[in-house]
């Protein structure tokens, strides 16, 4: 069975746990749910036709056994990466940002790793200069964290479908 494909969607890929594990074409989403090794959870409204039968295309799909996944699937730190994770905000004020700032900075001995860059405006970046967020009168807006998952970055860079958005980590539902 080959069923023909109209569009193109992607399709968010969960573990049996619910995780979010990947983003893969609907059409392949939908193979693996005729072959049985994935469960439909969320369809797009449209369907795919095939000689004998039509099908919904799958939105999100949920993997019938649990695949481990690798530790090493860490996201790479850098400009397009940590605009994404905080929305492309300014974590300071809001406004949109405009650089990465080291909250903790280089000079003083910061990295550059997750927890310690954010998203920046240049006017809050340049008030802070080489000084902790307090000492410059500035507040965050939370805590910077890694990403749990790749897949989110993925889903932000390319834009998340509605129904995914409950399925992917907490940073989404804020972006
Ligand atoms: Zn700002």
């Amino acid at each position: 069975m080959s069923p023909t494909l109209a569009g193109a969607s992607r399709t968010l890929v969960l573990n049996a746990t619910f995780e979010p594990l990947g983003i893969v074409s609907s059409r392949r989403a939908l193979l693996l749910v005729l072959a049985t090794r994935a469960e439909l959870v969320h369809d797009t409204g449209v369907l795919f036709h095939s000689e004998r039968a039509s099908y919904p295309e799958p939105s999100v799909v949920r993997l019938a056994r649990y695949v481990r996944v690798p530790h090493d699937r860490t996201v790479a730190v850098n400009r397009r990466t940590v605009f994404a994770r905080d929305g492309h905000r300014c974590q300071y004020c809001a406004s949109p940002a405009e650089s990465i700032d080291h909250v903790l900075p280089r000079s003083r001995g910061g990295l550059h790793v997750w927890d310690n860059v954010v998203a920046a405006c240049r006017r809050c970046n340049t008030r802070k200069e080489d000084r902790l967020p307090h000492e410059a009168g500035l507040v965050l807006r939370r805590p910077p964290v890694a990403p749990r998952e790749r897949v989110w970055l993925l889903a932000m860079s390319g834009g998340a479908r509605p129904d995914w958005v409950p399925y992917l980590s907490e940073q989404s539902l804020t972006a």
